[in-house]
């Protein structure tokens, strides 16, 4: 675990396949192993660039944000912003996991007069209505960004793997 004790941030989050990122060894910077998923992040204190998977993301950074989080704030205000954090972190993993799994989920742009919301679309589930796919997960698109999803979403946008509802 080479980058244990760095102090890190995350610049990005990408998926392999969806960038053309040929340039870039995707082996994770930190444990080695070969990753599809990863983020980039920065050493604060040196200014160097790293690629890491989602998994060593979790160890290194999301652990320290929480105990930053615990250690700036009084236990009820941390004890809220811990459950926000992890939401964004869990609907992440969502987002991406559902790139990764094209044949059972659809990902989907709503467009709607003051703004566009992203769905993830079970396509096994049966809705409401009695058709083939159901809605399991729906968020701005704001949000998403907010959350690091932005040029995941835009490179997926691009290549037409996300398509307009
Ligand atoms: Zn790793």
């Amino acid at each position: 675990m080479k980058l244990t004790g760095k102090k890190l941030e995350v610049l990005n989050i990408h998926r392999k396949g969806i960038f053309d990122m040929d340039a870039m060894a995707f082996c994770c910077d930190n444990c080695g192993r070969v990753i599809v998923n990863s983020a980039t992040v920065k050493d604060k204190e040196t200014g160097k660039v790293y690629v890491i998977g989602l998994d060593c993301k979790k160890t290194l950074i999301d652990r320290d944000i929480f105990a930053r989080i615990e250690s700036e704030n009084p236990d009820y205000i941390a004890k809220y912003k811990i459950k926000e954090v992890k939401r964004e972190f869990s609907d992440m993993q969502k987002v991406m996991a559902a790139l990764d799994n094209p044949v059972k989920y659809s990902v989907v742009v709503y467009n709607y007069g003051s703004g566009q919301d992203i769905a993830i679309i079970d396509k096994t589930k049966v809705n409401h209505l009695g058709q083939q796919g159901e809605s399991v997960f729906c968020e701005s698109t704001g949000y998403l960004f907010k959350i690091g999803l932005k040029d995941v979403l835009l490179a997926a946008q691009s290549k037409g793997i996300i398509k307009l509802a």
